[in-house]
Order: C-alpha cells, then sequence, then structure tokens
C-alpha cells in the first residue's frame, strides 16, 4: 500500500520507462535521474523493464552492427511499441 502512493507520488510507471529512454539517449537531467532510481528502487516491474530494455539495446546494437546496413527508424519503432504492449505499458 505504502509502496503504490510512493509511486503515484514520486514518478509513475509510465514517466519511470520515458525517463529510461532518455538516460540511454543520454538526454536526462541529474534530478530526473535521482527521481528514476528512487523509483526503480520501490518498483520491481520497472525494474524488470529496465533490464529488458539494456538487453534489448545490447541485441539491436550487434544487429545493427553486423548488418551495416542503415539503421530504420521505423523498426526499431515497431519493435519498441511491440515490448509496450506486451510489457501493457
Ligand atoms: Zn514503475
Amino acid at each position: 500500500m505504502i509502496r503504490k502512493i510512493l509511486h503515484i507520488l514520486f514518478l509513475p510507471c509510465s514517466e519511470a520507462t520515458l525517463l529510461m529512454e532518455k538516460r540511454n539517449a543520454n538526454t536526462i537531467s541529474s534530478r530526473e535521474k535521482r527521481k528514476l532510481n528512487m523509483h526503480l528502487m520501490i518498483c520491481k516491474w520497472c525494474r524488470m523493464y529496465k533490464q529488458k530494455l539494456e538487453v534489448l539495446d545490447k541485441i539491436l546494437a550487434s544487429t545493427f552492427a553486423e548488418r551495416e546496413t542503415e539503421i530504420n527508424d521505423s523498426e526499431i519503432q515497431n519493435f519498441k511499441n511491440k515490448m509496450f504492449n506486451k510489457l501493457n505499458f
């Protein structure tokens, strides 16, 4: 129950996932980083999402490095959308 309140008070999951994306793109502020870390401490779902995101990034990075083709942004976006749908965000 307390965790639920903290969740709503600090940062909703939808915003936490957004901040994770920002962190990956290195556009996150230190204040946002603190908020995100706080959220990750109390939210196991976002911790799981973060792990998946890290694995995903590694796979994507190695896939595109091997293929040496142009990175197709819409392809990546489609992939991410599918992930979001699966995770019900
Ligand atoms: Zn969360």
